[in-house]
C-alpha cells in the first residue's frame, strides 16, 4: 500500500476536476445542485457594488489576467446583523432554542459544549463537544459538523440529538475484559460541532452564507480552488451569492477554525450534515454505507472548495455528507434510524483490519497514514 504524504495528498487536481465534471453531468441530467437553495435565492447584487468591493480590496487591476480578474469577483453585500451576537453559552442557547426545532435551552446549556479560540466573523464562539470513550483510548474518531450553512436548521437539530445519543452509549458502556477485545461503538471518540455558521443561522432570515457573504462549504483549500472555484461560481452558478467561495481559500475565520479541528482531532471520519436534498454522499477511501435511515447513497461529486473535496481528496479523510430531506425539521424516528445505521457501519469499519489500523495510527501525531490513495486514471 502506498503511503500518502501530505505533499502528495495536495496534488490531486485531475481527480478533483473529474469529479466536478460529474456534477456538470448531473446538472445535464436535471438533478438539483447538491446543497442548493434551502430557501428562495436572495436578490442578485448590482455591478457597482461589486466594483466597489473589488476596488476596496485593491484587487483586479485592469491589466490583470482573466483568472486574476475572476478571483476578484464577489457578491457585494453580506447579511446585516440582526442583533448583538451571543458571546456566552447561555446567550447562544437562548438564541438557538426558539429558532431550531428540537433544541431545549436548558438541555443546550447542559450539553457539554465548550468554546475554544474559534469565533465567527461577528465574534460568536464556535462551540464544540468531545464525547470520549469511557474505556480509554479511542479506536475510531468521528468529527460531526452541522450548521455550515446557516439556513439548514435541521442539521443543528441532528447534532444535538446525536450528542445526547453518544453520551448514552458511553453511559451504558461495559468495561473491556481485555485489550484484545474487538472494538465497539463505545470505543468511538466524537467531536461535535453543532453550528459552524452561527452568523448565518442567527441572521433574520437565516442565510446559507456567513456574515461576509461566503459559502463556507466552498472556502476550503482544495487542490482545484485556485483554478476552479471562482470560474465555477461565475459560470456554473452565474454568480449565485449563496455560493460565493470567497476571494481566496480559507478567507473566513469559520473555515480556518474547522481546519484546525481536523488537524488537531485527526478524525477517521467526517460527518457533514446538510439539507434538503434527501440523499447520502460519500467522499474518501473506505466503502460507503448504502443508506443511513431513509437516505440512500447517491454520490454527487464534489465542488471546488467543498469540505467533501478537501477532506475526501486532499486529506484522504472520508467525508460522509448527510443531505436531510427538510432543512427545517427532521423526524425523531429518522434521527434514531440514521444513528442506528451509522453505528452499524462504524462497527463494521472498526472491525475491518485496514481501517482499524489506520484509526490506531492516527492517535500518534505526525505518523498518520490515511488509507489507500485514490487512483488517478
Ligand atoms: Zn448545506
Amino acid at each position: 500500500m502506498k503511503r500518502v504524504t501530505p505533499g502528495r495528498r495536495a496534488a490531486l487536481p485531475t481527480l478533483a476536476g473529474r469529479k466536478v465534471n460529474l456534477n456538470v453531468i448531473n446538472a445535464f441530467r436535471g438533478r438539483p445542485d447538491h446543497e442548493a437553495a434551502a430557501s428562495p435565492a436572495p436578490r442578485r447584487h448590482s455591478a457597482p457594488i461589486v466594483v466597489a468591493a473589488v476596488l476596496a480590496l485593491g484587487l483586479a487591476p485592469l491589466a490583470a489576467p482573466a483568472n486574476v480578474r475572476a478571483r476578484a469577483a464577489a457578491p457585494a453585500k453580506p447579511p446585516a446583523a440582526a442583533s448583538a451576537p451571543p458571546t456566552d453559552l447561555g446567550q447562544w442557547c437562548a438564541r438557538l432554542a426558539p429558532q431550531v426545532p428540537g433544541i431545549d435551552g436548558a438541555a443546550c446549556r447542559a450539553s457539554g459544549l465548550v468554546a475554544g479560540s474559534g469565533r465567527s466573523v461577528r465574534g460568536v464562539p464556535l462551540w464544540s463537544n468531545d464525547v470520549l470513550p469511557a474505556n480509554g483510548a479511542p479506536r475510531f474518531k468521528v468529527l460531526l459538523l452541522s450548521g455550515i450553512h446557516g439556513d439548514e436548521l435541521a442539521s443543528v437539530t441532528l447534532a444535538f440529538d446525536w450528542i445526547a445519543r453518544s453520551h448514552g452509549v458511553q453511559a451504558s458502556a461495559m468495561p473491556h475484559p481485555s485489550k484484545a477485545t474487538r472494538p465497539t461503538i463505545a470505543d468511538v471518540a466524537w467531536r461535535f460541532v453543532p453550528l459552524l455558521n452561527p452568523d448565518g443561522l442567527m441572521h433574520s432570515p437565516s442565510t446559507r452564507v456567513n456574515a461576509h457573504g461566503v459559502d463556507l462549504n466552498r472556502n476550503f483549500p482544495t487542490a482545484d480552488w485556485e483554478r476552479d472555484a471562482q470560474p465555477y461560481w461565475i459560470k456554473r452558478t452565474r454568480k449565485d451569492p449563496r455560493r460565493f467561495p470567497g476571494l481566496r481559500p480559507l478567507s473566513e475565520p469559520e473555515s480556518r477554525w474547522l481546519l484546525e479541528q481536523i488537524d488537531q482531532f485527526h478524525p477517521d471520519l467526517i460527518v457533514s450534515v446538510h439539507a434538503p436534498y434527501g440523499l447520502l454522499d460519500f467522499d474518501g477511501p473506505p466503502p460507503a454505507p448504502r443508506r443511513l435511515g431513509s437516505l440512500q447513497l447517491d454520490p454527487v461529486g464534489v465542488y471546488p472548495g467543498s469540505l467533501g473535496n478537501y477532506g475526501g481528496l486532499v486529506k484522504n479523510v472520508p467525508v460522509m455528507t448527510l443531505e436531510l430531506k427538510n432543512a427545517r425539521a427532521v423526524p425523531a424516528n429518522e434521527l434514531s434510524a440514521m444513528w442506528t445505521d451509522l453505528q452499524r457501519w462504524l462497527n463494521e469499519q472498526m472491525n475491518n483490519p485496514g481501517v482499524q489500523a489506520s484509526a490506531q495510527r492516527s492517535l500518534v501525531p505526525g505518523t498518520r497514514t490515511i488509507g489507500a490513495p485514490r487512483r488517478i486514471d
